[in-house]
């Protein structure tokens, strides 16, 4: 119908139209009722990742629109769903009583107000977290244009503890110092957001990273930005920020404005983040070292859930934190080691506090939520529950602490008890989820909650008699009086004893109300009057209630500095009980650590793998010495390099990345899974395995591991930790070796940091005759019957072969094929003794100068059949002497 077609939409539809054109980008959550509901697009796409049903309500222009809905009880599971898929929601409330819009006219819609934008950065509700993950929202400002001298900075927050850090950064640095934060959301102001060379680095983040307005970003208005927010004339109290670190602080605040609309999140003063006290480590080496997530993403299998033996969401989160920003200070590590130590030594202390800790509610997280107006009754008992913790560790507490201890201590000594009173007097043992129905104030706190509460009860008990006695009267057995929201209070009685309940001459108390196909409804003049006095009694109780529940609310958010304390103390002892706890169940020791350049391993082990063999095979894992320390005295000269080789699952990979993991852990101020340590703190650490083909990034392999080899040259100082496993293995044999020669030298040459480098290029082990700090390591193994036999042991030394036809037996590769390989290796390693070899080390100019020594393998490097190839002058032989010269060769494998 054409009249269809140009009608205009209801108002209805017209409210929600001008509602979602001012939130374009998010899916709309439009509340009717008891419902959220979603229309056009909108319904198309909740639908199809919520798996919910599409219907249809009413037309627009002529056309059905679609429409999903999602009750408002359960709301929290689809949002989280949505957010986990990289959508963002505006919840759209009814924000005037539907009689205020009657009033207006009968054709009037309710007021509807988008009250909320919920994005992964910015939610709250304990559903949509992950426990023991910080949520952290991040804001990323530049000024100074595009070009290489800009100047970054970064700004976040994670909503649920209110903290507030700052960290001015640099286009090299960028993705390591936001990769430290792991943030779920990033905004960056458009311009920024497009800028091809930061493309790379957002995409990392997909949907998380999010192009703002660049007014948010603003530098000239950020200062008053930012002091308004806190309510201060001037930041100099804050200590003193750079206009670029204002601008990402001001612009963080702008977009909390802009999902949270009215509420107010209580954010703590911002704090700095000293450059260069913490350890860098950039998103691959996060990566290839799988600290909190393993390559596939999981938190099973990481470092982190290898490790985490908390107890408390915030304890969790506290570890995870620290696990992503080691520290680099000495002081500050060796202060953490101490409460380790602390409970270490002390099991029952450990065991009692742990027992204690098990089973808090997280009140960081509810204290958050009370301050967003998003808490319930449970948030105000978590807040009763984690005070009563506090008091009980503070009481049992030792008086001999190491400062971080006294310090958490000294905060929960410090909770305020006037709270805990008022929370533990008025707050029943079990509380509701939700305020709206009452019924979390405890009988006997409130008296006049009490007298209205026995007055409603009281109401029951009569209408309990008023029924019994109706009954007796009529003589109507099954009389009964129930309630319903239209008729209120009724009598109600089968259709064929309502006779009994007429009076003589019309006249009867029992006034009808309502006849239903099996029975009657009537009223009495007593039961309304009874009606009123429990409607009254009820909505009293409510509004008592909901008032101390306000009252204690408040209460709340003025011990919130204190109670933020208090909750950081308890993760602290949290964590700082839990590395001891692992420590002392698998037999960690704390490491020196000093700022010197030693690095000394004594009894290495890979915790991960460890517990995978232990889960899996019960073998035992074989631990190893690692020594990277400058020679003689600890602070002389530089670090050295190792080079393993050895075949494939000789160990390597695992023998290089527990080094990393160790220098990881040290620094957290953690124990390590060794005999002994000593280690120099790292600056900076950097792992990288070679590459498999990047075709995604349209690279080849050479150029993805030049450019990455070159990114480690260009940035690893003498405090650098560099793991190289494999570099060039992907590649063309002369490519790889190529990048791997490229690699060593100038990290020993120039970078002077420690290093370990892991190859099956055999050539490499030449360079330990020049480079005085390169020492050749390989792993052990043993032949037996033909047969390899991997002992898992790092020795002093070069791999006499790479093993790889009896890797490949072992593998199952037909005995044809492996007797084949052989052949063709031989051939192969004549080759290698040829001009061929040379002529590769010549090729390099930045080498030529290595290439002579090259010639001649270090002694280490000699085996049987070495030495028959060295005999052998290929230009001098024919090719049927060639053929029988292979065979001899051969023979000798
Ligand atoms: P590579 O890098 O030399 O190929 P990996 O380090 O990947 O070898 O080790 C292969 C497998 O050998 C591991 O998955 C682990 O099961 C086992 N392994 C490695 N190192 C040890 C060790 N020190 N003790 C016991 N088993 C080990």
């Amino acid at each position: 119908m054409t009249a269809d077609k140009d009608a205009a939409p209801t108002p209805m539809m017209a409210q929600y139209i001008e509602i979602k054109a001012a939130n374009p980008d998010c899916l709309l959550f439009y509340r009717m009722g008891d419902f959220y509901e979603l229309f056009f697009d909108d319904a198309a796409e909740a639908s199809r990742t919520l798996g919910i049903t599409l219907t249809k309500r009413g037309k627009h222009l002529g056309e059905d629109i679609p429409m999903a809905g999602v009750p408002v009880v359960s709301a929290d599971e689809y949002l989280q769903k949505l957010i986990a898929f990289g959508h963002r929601v505006a919840v759209c409330e009814q924000v005037e009583d539907p009689a205020e819009a009657r009033k207006r006219g009968a054709k009037s819609v309710v007021k509807r107000d988008v009250v909320r934008l919920v994005t992964p950065g910015t939610i709250t509700e304990e559903a949509l977290l992950e426990p023991g993950r910080p949520n952290h929202l991040m804001a990323l400002a530049r000024l100074g244009g595009a070009g290489r001298n800009a100047a970054f900075a970064l700004a976040w927050t994670d909503l649920s503890t209110g903290s507030f850090r700052l960290v001015e950064s640099d286009i090299d640095r960028l993705a390591t110092d936001i990769a430290a934060v792991e943030p779920s959301e990033i905004v960056v102001a458009e311009p920024v957001f497009h800028d091809e060379t930061l493309q790379p680095l957002l995409r990392r983040y997909g949907r998380a990273a999010r192009p703002e307005p660049q007014a948010l970003f603003d530098g000239a208005t950020a200062e008053e930005r930012v002091c308004r927010f806190f309510g201060v004339a001037t930041l100099a109290g804050f200590g003193g920020f750079s206009r670029v670190e204002l601008a990402a602080a001001a612009a963080l605040i702008a977009y909390l404005g802009k999902t949270q609309m009215a509420a107010r999140p209580a954010l703590q003063r911002p704090e700095r983040v000293v450059a260069g006290s913490l350890m860098q480590i950039d998103p691959a080496t996060r990566a290839s070292l799988e600290l909190t997530r393993t390559m596939s993403g999981k938190r099973q299998g990481s470092l982190l859930s290898t490790i985490d033996r908390t107890v408390t969401g915030a304890g969790a989160r506290l570890l995870a934190g620290r696990l992503a920003a080691p520290l680099t200070d000495p002081a500050a590590i060796r202060a953490r080691q101490a409460s380790v130590g602390a409970f270490v030594a002390d099991m029952p202390n450990r065991q009692r506090l742990r027992a204690a800790l098990t089973g808090l509610p997280d009140t960081e997280r509810a204290l958050s939520r009370l301050s967003l107006g998003r808490g319930g009754p449970r948030a105000l008992a978590a807040i009763r529950d984690g005070l009563e913790a506090g008091f009980a560790v503070a009481a049992a507490a030792d008086t001999e602490l190491p400062d971080e201890l006294r310090d958490a201590v000294a905060a929960l000594a410090a909770l305020p008890r006037s709270l805990h009173q008022a929370l533990s007097e008025t707050l029943a043992d079990q509380v509701p989820l939700i305020k709206r129905d009452g019924g979390f104030v405890r009988d006997g706190a409130i008296p006049a909650l009490d007298a209205a509460r026995a007055l409603r009860e009281n109401s029951r008990r009569v209408i309990a008699e008023l029924q019994g006695r109706y009954a007796a009267e009529t003589g109507v057995r099954n009389l009964r009086i129930k309630h319903n929201n239209v008729l209120g209070y009724f009598v109600e009685v089968g259709e064929a004893q309502a006779k009994a309940l007429a009076g003589e001459d019309g006249e009867t108390r029992f006034i009808h109300r309502q006849t239903l196909a099996s029975a009657m409804r009537f009223t009495t003049s007593e039961l309304g009057e009874l009606e009123t006095r429990i409607a009254g009694a009820a909505t009293e109780a409510l509004r008592i209630e909901l008032e101390a529940f306000e009252r204690l609310v408040a209460a709340v958010g003025e011990a919130a500095e204190a109670l933020r304390r208090g909750a950081e103390a308890l993760a602290v002892l949290d964590v700082s009980t839990a590395l001891a706890e692992l420590a002392v169940a698998e037999e960690w020791t704390p490491p020196h650590v000093d700022d010197s350049l030693a690095f000394t391993v004594e009894g290495g082990r890979h915790p991960v793998v460890e517990a995978a063999l232990k889960a899996g095979s019960g073998e035992p894992f074989v631990s190893n010495d690692c020594d990277l320390s400058p020679p003689g005295a600890s602070r002389d000269g530089f670090g050295a390099i190792w080079l393993l080789t050895g075949p494939n699952m000789g160990g390597k990979s695992t023998f290089l990345r527990q080094n990393a993991l160790i220098a990881v852990l040290a620094q957290i101020g953690s124990c390590v899974p060794a005999t002994r340590a000593h280690l120099g703190v790292v600056d900076r650490l950097f792992s990288r395995v070679g590459a498999s083909d990047d075709h995604a990034e349209g690279r080849s392999t050479f150029m993805v591991e030049m450019v990455e080899t070159a990114a480690i040259l260009n940035q690893a100082g003498e405090r650098a930790l560099v793991i190289l496993d494999e570099i060039g293995r992907g590649t063309a044999t002369y490519d790889g070796l190529s990048i791997a020669f490229a690699a060593v030298e100038p990290l020993h040459e120039v970078n002077h940091c420690r290093a370990l480098f892991a190859t099956h290029f055999h050539e490499m082990t030449a360079l330990a005759a020049r480079l005085t700090r390169m020492r050749n390591a390989t792993m052990r193994v043993k032949e037996w019957e033909g047969e390899v036999v991997f002992l898992h042991e790092v020795t002093a030394g070069v791999a006499d072969r790479s093993y790889g036809i009896q890797v490949a037996k072992l593998a199952g590769l037909p005995a044809k094929a492996v007797e084949r390989a052989r052949q063709v290796l031989a051939e192969l390693e004549r080759g290698e003794q040829g001009e061929k070899r040379t002529a590769f080390v010549d090729d390099l100019p930045l080498f030529s100068a290595v290439a002579q020594r090259v010639e001649t393998p270090a002694p280490e490097a000699h085996d049987k059949l070495r030495d028959a190839l060295a005999a052998l002058d290929p230009d001098s032989l024919s090719p049927r002497e060639a053929l029988e010269a292979l065979y001899s060769l051969t023979a000798l494998l």
